[in-house]
């Protein structure tokens, strides 16, 4: 099963594989879709923790 996830940052739902960056940030793993994207979030964090959730894929 593919666990879709949403890149905090822009918005941007993808396949957790396919993610070109993982951070984890306060024991949460947080998807990007690009890199551009996971250093926007590293410089503001916490702007974008509250919109990132995994849509799919929840046991
Ligand atoms: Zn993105």
């Amino acid at each position: 099963m593919k666990t879709i996830v949403r890149d905090p940052v822009c918005g941007e739902l993808l396949a957790w594989e396919k993610a070109a960056t993982v951070l984890s940030y306060h024991g949460v793993l947080h998807y990007f879709c690009s890199v551009s994207c996971s250093k926007r979030f590293r410089h503001a964090p916490i702007q974008f923790t509250l919109s990132s959730q995994v849509l799919s894929g929840v046991p």
